[in-house]
């Protein structure tokens, strides 16, 4: 790895990683809050900070087959959510290219 650049988001109230304390989200990028990830609640974003990619891989979620990436914190590493690449379901197409993270993972502040 190179440097590492770490993004800043404005506002009083940002998602942050609760292990490192780095920025990974704005509550203004929320779309749904209607989620469950592994270890609970999880929220739906329309964009997140600091973080990298896993590999593509098929998962069975609840709402049928998707291709997901787990998003790591690009500080510490540790896996913070999903990101959904693609829908099988007409239904759930809206997910794709958009964020779950954990809300057990998170810190707000
Ligand atoms: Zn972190």
């Amino acid at each position: 790895m190179g440097l590492l650049f770490v993004e800043s988001l404005p506002g009083p109230k940002v998602f942050k990683c609760k292990h490192c304390g780095v920025d990974s989200a704005s509550p203004d990028a929320i779309v749904s809050k209607e989620f469950r990830g592994r270890h609970g609640r999880a929220y739906l974003f329309d964009s997140v900070v600091n973080v990298s990619f896993g590999p593509n891989e098929d998962r069975i979620l609840m709402t049928g087959m998707h291709i997901v990436n787990d998003i790591y914190c690009s500080c510490c590493q540790r896996l913070l959510g999903w990101r959904y690449e693609k829908a099988y379901n007409e239904d759930q197409k809206y997910k794709e290219g958009k964020y779950i993270l954990e809300k057990s993972m998170m810190v707000k502040e």
